[in-house]
């Protein structure tokens, strides 16, 4: 290399010039093939090459151009995509979660409405037998059916239809079953909802 090449390397003009091409699809494709050559590969691999990084991280200058970079445009618009890519991923997981729960929930009480004996999955809820549904879930900082997880499926609770449940919590007895107490006293029994 010549001085005078020295000299302009080191000019404005090179480095915007360098920049420049850094920037171009075809230093992009250079960054890309270098990065997946197997020199690189090896260097990178090697204890030598982690040392340096190392050091480099922990020092102040890389320190204040990540700090910089946190707080730039560019890295929030970066978090917001990653959040707004992983938001359906969690929510997944949680469905799936809560489906499986569900699961084990309802083969441990029973598939069907322990009133009725409606077997339709999507009309099935867990009931507390005792009343104090509300309470009890305030009271809890996990949900319903991870609740009944963790403490194995405790007595007290049973498999109810959404129909019959919210029978049996308005009147406080399932029409189902004070009709058959009527049929049993042979007097017709009054279904009115209370008002
Ligand atoms: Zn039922
Ligand atoms: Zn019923």
């Amino acid at each position: 290399m010549t001085e005078a090449q020295r000299i302009y390397n080191k000019s404005e003009k090179a480095k915007a010039a360098q920049r420049r091409y850094k920037l171009s699809e075809k230093g992009r494709a250079r960054d890309r093939r270098a990065r997946t050559s197997e020199k690189y590969k090896q260097r990178v691999a090697s204890e030598k090459y982690k040392e340096q990084k190392r050091k480099y991280s922990a020092s102040p200058k890389a320190r204040a151009l990540a700090r910089a970079y946190a707080l730039s445009g560019k890295a929030k618009a970066a978090r917001r995509k990653y959040e707004e890519r992983h938001r359906e991923i969690r929510r997944e997981t949680s469905r799936q979660t809560f489906r499986k729960l569900r699961q084990l929930v309802l083969n441990q009480y029973g598939r069907s409405c322990a009133c009725c004996g409606e077997s339709i999955e999507a009309f099935l809820a867990i009931d507390h037998i005792n009343g104090g549904g509300n309470t009890h879930r305030k009271s809890i900082t996990t949900g319903f059916y991870q609740w009944l997880k963790n403490n194995h499926c405790p007595p007290g609770f049973q498999t109810l239809c959404h129909n019959c449940n919210k029978a049996k919590h308005r009147l406080g007895i399932c029409p189902h079953q004070s009709m058959k107490l009527g049929e049993e006293l042979g007097s017709s029994p009054n279904h009115a909802m209370p008002q």
